[in-house]
């Protein structure tokens, strides 16, 4: 039996890759049903023009600014964490030219190559989560920050017409629901292999799907508490209310939880919880509402629609996996909304909601398995690309775990501890 824990959109996917090669496979989660964390409320972009690792050489001057308080989109509020200290330490080693454009190529590749395998699902199993298949648009509020973006996109995708330049007046003519912030534009660009969908309800539908066709088991309320490893290999897992659940190999999709239960098995993951917050408005007219997704990349403020609803996504916070949802936080997304989309949604009804991304100091996420637990896997870490990522890092793991050459090679970010894809 392999044990997959985290009924996420990672561990689902990972779970739907190994069932689908005919293995039994349980899923384990502290929830009572299917994405209730960091994938029930984001911004649901498979955002192949986001793949870019947030470690880089302008990230030390942002988040300086972000420490006096001086950056709108970025907080930092457990200043006096040790976790926090040790993860800044490793992601400033990582704001290298160098390393971020290794970082950066892994991202972008892995997203790709998750992007197709996504398409695929969707049509092999009729998902229906409110989808839209249009591209995304990128834009800037700030110049330079457009030109920096324009010159660390990946040459070879805006060949192939992947990365479409914008100007402002191009964005609207795209996009004329953003008519409102057009003096605010500096440019952009479109990523026409990007789509949308509610990540939640895919996950649901997912997860659904695989319990109907006996192909998985699912454990929900069980939290998991550590593994029990003898003679170097996991023996079980131990969870903090029912039985062990005995297995022959585990795979750790915990998001923001798994440094805790992998600790128990001798290795540190630096994976903190970045906390980002969105809302989510009733469209009262259609017509006014955007048709596209996007990302005001000055702002970090990201928008999908899903039918007659609109979601916006915002901040980047360093709070130490505390998920409250203080209000002047949330008034960043009411104000962005009133000032984009008022008139299309309605801005008294917002369902508000906070998730931790969990991110790794390189931005690729830990694929692979632990050097000294051979069959102890993880595939945990996705930050801000989760979603875009989790079909790739599925499938990779579970060709890995089936002996299989994956389809993709080195998109895994290092770790002394990993033997990583
Ligand atoms: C505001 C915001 C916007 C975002 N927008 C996008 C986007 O547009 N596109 C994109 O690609 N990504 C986006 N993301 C990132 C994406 O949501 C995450 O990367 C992704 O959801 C991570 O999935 P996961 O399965 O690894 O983690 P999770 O969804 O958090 O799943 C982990 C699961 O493990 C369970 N768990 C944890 N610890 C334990 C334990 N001890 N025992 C049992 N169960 C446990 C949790 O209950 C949870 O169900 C966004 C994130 C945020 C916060």
């Amino acid at each position: 039996m392999i044990v997959v824990l985290g009924a996420g959109v990672v561990g689902l996917l990972t779970a739907h890759y190994l069932a689908a090669r005919g293995d039994h496979v349980a899923v384990v989660d502290r929830e009572s049903a299917p994405a209730e964390a960091c994938s029930r409320g984001n911004a649901g972009i498979v955002a192949i023009g986001h793949a870019e690792a947030w470690a880089g050489p302008d990230a030390p001057g942002r988040l300086l600014r972000a420490a006096f308080g001086r950056d709108p989109a970025i907080k930092i509020t457990s200043f006096w964490d040790l976790e926090l200290m040790r993860w800044g330490g490793r992601f400033l080693a990582n704001c290298t030219k160098a390393a971020h454009r290794r970082n950066s190529d892994r991202l972008l590749r892995l997203s790709t190559y998750s992007r197709e395998l996504l398409r695929s699902l969707e049509d092999e199993l009729a998902l229906e989560y409110g989808q839209q298949h249009a591209g995304s648009i990128y834009f800037f509020q700030d110049p330079r920050q457009f030109e920096a973006r324009l010159r660390s996109l990946d040459g070879a995708a805006r060949d192939a017409g992947a990365f479409r330049e914008l100007s402002a007046a191009a964005i609207v003519e795209l996009e004329p629901a953003l008519a409102p912030i057009a003096a605010d534009l500096a440019g952009g660009f479109l990523s026409s292999g990007d789509f949308s969908g509610d990540c939640h309800l895919f996950c649901r539908a997912l997860a659904s799907h695989l319990r109907k066709n006996n192909r998985v088991s699912f454990c929900y309320d069980t939290d998991v508490t550590r593994l029990r490893i003898e003679k170097g290999l996991v023996k079980a897992v131990e969870t903090a209310s029912g039985p062990d659940l005995d297995c022959d190999t585990v795979v750790v999709a915990l998001g923001a939880g798994t440094p805790r239960v992998l600790m128990s098995a001798g290795a540190r993951a630096p994976i903190y919880p970045v906390k980002g917050y969105s809302a989510t408005y009733p469209v009262i007219d259609a017509a006014r509402a955007p048709k596209l997704s996007g990302v005001d990349e000055t702002a970090l403020v990201g928008f999908a629609r899903y039918g007659d609803r609109l979601r916006l996504t915002a901040m980047a916070e360093f709070a130490g996996g505390d998920l409250s949802t203080p209000r002047a936080r949330l008034q960043v997304l009411d104000r962005y909304a009133a000032s984009a989309f008022a008139g299309a949604i309605d801005l008294t009804r917002a369902e508000h909601w906070a998730g931790s991304r969990p991110s790794t100091p390189q931005g690729p996420p830990y694929l692979g398995r632990l050097k000294h637990c051979p069959n102890l896997w993880v595939n945990a870490g996705h930050g801000q690309l989760g979603w875009t990522m989790a079909a790739g890092s599925g499938r990779i793991v579970a060709d890995l775990i089936g002996g299989r050459r994956p389809g993709l090679t080195d998109v895994s970010a290092e770790a002394a501890w990993l033997e990583r894809a």
